[in-house]
């Protein structure tokens, strides 16, 4: 079973608390463009504040990209 995960930064982090702390119906996403079907969607933060969940809406195939500190700032990633 294929399984991707990925760190993004603590700058990410400080966002993430102050969207959480500030408008608490504005949730971070990510943006993820899943190359096996050529699809490009948001991926929204879990309830937990932890990971980013996000699947294909095609193929249904799953990533998860764990918060976390000294990982990539970037807010966009492919998944092949
Ligand atoms: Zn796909």
């Amino acid at each position: 079973m294929l399984h991707r995960s990925a760190q993004v930064s603590e700058k990410l982090s400080e966002m993430i608390a102050m969207s959480q702390s500030g408008q608490s119906e504005k949730r971070s996403f990510l943006g993820v463009m899943f190359e096996c079907c050529k699809v490009y969607v948001r991926v929204y933060i879990d309830p937990s504040g932890e990971a980013y969940n996000g699947r294909c809406p095609r193929c249904s195939k799953t990533v998860r990209f764990v918060v976390g500190e000294g990982g990539s700032g970037s807010r966009t990633w492919r998944v092949s």
